[in-house]
């Protein structure tokens, strides 16, 4: 994780585009590319998106839009000094008590109704 968003870093200060990367357009920029991303998906029912990510150049597009967001969000983590892979793994961790195995296995309930559907013994 740090040698990619080094090497994020490094392409932009090689192009001098720090001066461009404020904190509001990189997230600005993360939201857009996202929206890119989404347009995978819009008009599309799951038998046609299925076929869209069975062709290999939307898959490639797909991921190319998938890689977008990822080199802003190393560039925005670079310019607010934020340790994203540690974040990360706090965030996993925050998510592993919100979601205990034996209660979310197979549901998609939010945690605050998994915690509700646990006090009453309801599963849905
Ligand atoms: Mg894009």
């Amino acid at each position: 994780m740090r040698d990619l968003q080094r090497r994020v870093a490094a392409f932009r200060d090689a192009r001098d585009w720090r001066r461009f990367h404020a904190p509001k357009d990189l997230a600005i920029s993360i939201a857009l590319e996202a929206a890119e991303l989404l347009e995978h998906f819009q008009w599309k029912d799951a038998a046609a998106v299925a076929a869209h990510l069975h062709r290999r150049r939307s898959r490639e597009a797909l991921a190319a839009e998938m890689a977008d967001v990822l080199l802003l969000l190393l560039s925005l983590a670079d310019v607010l000094g934020v340790d994203l892979k540690g974040a990360a793994l706090r965030k996993l961790r925050v998510n592993a008590r919100r979601y205990p195995v034996a209660r979310a296995r197979g549901t998609a309930l939010k945690y605050r109704a998994l915690r509700r559907a646990g006090r009453t013994g309801g599963t849905r």
